[in-house]
């Protein structure tokens, strides 16, 4: 037993949108132990719309159509399904009854146009959408010799079709739920070391073959571990995922910052809100990059007060402060730092330098650092950062590097007042 996603849309095929309706779906059916073997995208075109159908349902026991159910002349999806049946479209007055409804709740009168979308293949069911005007479809395809392939058909706004798949096509699929293997899978975030560092330390637990089985990406000096885990059920996987991910923060102690979606300035603000402490920022070589970071979060605002953007001349200029080109580039960073935590009463401070070109091997090409310093209740903390080919990654590390100064200092803060 197993599935098929298609997504349509001549947006999704020329590219100019990425399908992640048949990532999510994927997810979705991996999660309840239903195998997915293809994905497929088509334009919105009739004659290509019936063939991938055809296919589906002769190789693919459940078949999870996406997009292509609105109410504008390139939208086919209903037209294709009803030719593939061999039917006519039959109007549903119910289904055209909760659109209008729909569209009066809005104080609008709903164009002629939407009662295509009440309009259903003969023999079909529609699927309510609470979310959008289009209801889905559902129907069981009987096969020869097989058994019927079971086919939804869901609108391609992400938004309206989650809901769907979960409420009232996934309940549809009860009886092949876990008659394959569950797969759950999950992510521990690290900052801070290389990859085959980690890899060192991780030992066997990235071993081919391991169940459950972890994987490292680096993205920008982030490293990702990706656990992996099969079983009969997701409290196995869970059991399984969280044995691993304890042994993994066992090995890579404070380098782990986070799971899954958690990011470096998610952390800090989260520590920051919790000690009741405030934090500046001054910022050359990154940009904003940080102050971008900090303020994207909704919640705990009142712990970022805001900083400066600017070389570092311009920075020193603004805040009183004599720029003294011939000191050390770190010494520079602190006094900076120093300095505005003094005029303001900020708890923490970060700055970000210029990128600075250094020579060691008077052979060699000149090679970009930055430096990044920390201001806190003691001396401040720096850190260099080096720059290796591409200069928008050196940006993303440096930014990173001094959010991992504070998210430390602060992890460090949360374990002594335990
Ligand atoms: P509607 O009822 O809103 O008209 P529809 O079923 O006709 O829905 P489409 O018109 O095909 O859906 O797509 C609407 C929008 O949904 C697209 O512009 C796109 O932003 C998003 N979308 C469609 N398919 C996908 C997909 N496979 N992955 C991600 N987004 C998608």
């Amino acid at each position: 037993m197993q599935a098929e996603t298609i997504a349509i849309g001549t947006e999704l095929t020329t590219g100019a949108k990425l399908d992640t309706n048949s990532q999510w779906l994927s997810l979705e059916l991996a999660a309840v132990g239903i195998p997915v073997w293809y994905h497929t995208t088509v334009a919105d075109t009739l004659e290509a719309n019936l063939l991938v159908f055809r296919q589906a349902v002769e190789r693919a026991d459940i078949v999870l159509i996406t997009g292509g159910l609105g109410p504008t002349l390139d939208d086919l999806t209903r037209e294709a399904l009803a030719a593939l049946l061999g039917v006519e479209l039959v109007l549903d007055e119910a289904s055209l009854q909760i659109i209008k409804e729909m569209f009066s709740r809005r104080n609008r009168t709903m164009p002629e146009r939407n009662s295509i979308q009440a309009m259903f293949p003969a023999g079909t069911e529609p699927i309510a959408n609470p979310r959008g005007t289009a209801p889905g479809i559902w129907v069981e395809i009987p096969r020869p010799g097989k058994t019927p392939c079971r086919l939804a058909a869901m609108p391609g706004v992400p938004s309206e079709m989650k809901p769907m798949f979960r409420d009232s096509v996934l309940p549809r699929l009860s009886d092949l739920c876990g008659s394959g293997k569950v797969i759950r899978s999950s992510r521990v975030n690290c900052f801070g070391l290389g990859e085959s560092h980690a890899d060192e330390l991780l030992g066997d637990l990235t071993a081919r073959g391991r169940d459950p089985e972890v994987g490292i990406t680096v993205h920008e000096g982030t490293i990702t571990l990706r656990i992996e885990a099969q079983g009969d059920s997701v409290e196995e996987c869970d059991f399984k995922i969280r044995q691993a991910r304890a042994t993994a923060r066992e090995r890579l102690g404070h380098y782990v910052y986070g799971d899954n979606d958690e990011e470096l300035h998610d952390v800090v603000l989260r520590h920051l809100s919790q000690q009741e402490a405030t934090l500046m920022t001054a910022e050359s070589s990154t940009g904003g990059l940080l102050a971008m970071s900090l303020s994207s979060v909704e919640g705990p605002g009142a712990c970022y007060r805001g900083g400066w953007v600017g070389t570092e001349l311009q920075l020193a200029g603004q805040l009183g402060l004599r720029f003294v080109p011939n000191l050390e580039p770190v010494s520079r960073v602190s006094n900076l730092a120093q300095h505005i935590r003094q005029q303001s009463n900020s708890d923490y401070v970060l700055v970000v330098g210029d990128v600075v070109m250094t020579t060691t091997d008077p052979s060699g090409p000149p090679i970009p650092k930055v430096y990044v310093a920390l201001a806190g209740a003691g001396a401040p903390v720096t850190a260099e950062i080096q720059g290796l080919s591409d200069p928008t990654i050196l940006k993303s590390r440096s930014a990173k590097t001094a959010l991992d100064l504070l998210r430390q200092h602060l992890a460090t803060l949360a374990v002594q007042s335990e």
